[in-house]
């Protein structure tokens, strides 16, 4: 397994397939905690070191990927956010 730029935000990524055999960009070094229960009200959560994130919800460049941004950005564009 070994991790490349991405090419929106040069952070490093791995490309894997998941059970569909589709592929998946995923964060090569985003800690991940796994939820292991609640004690008084309170999360308790283990590091889990071979979950991966999706690049998809990390990438700083998202939106030049993901064709379901597009609306949100035109509607910034519209009301001349910055
Ligand atoms: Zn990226």
């Amino acid at each position: 397994m070994s991790a490349k730029p991405c090419r929106g935000c040069g952070k490093l990524v791995v490309f894997a397939k998941d059970p569909d055999g589709k592929w998946q960009v995923l964060d090569a070094s985003a800690p991940v905690w796994r939820q292991s229960g609640v004690k008084e009200g309170v999360a308790q959560v283990v590091r889990d070191s071979k979950a991966m994130v999706s690049h998809f919800s990390t990438c700083a460049d998202a939106n030049k990927f993901s064709a379901s941004k597009k609306p949100e950005r035109n509607f910034y564009e519209a009301e001349g956010a910055d």
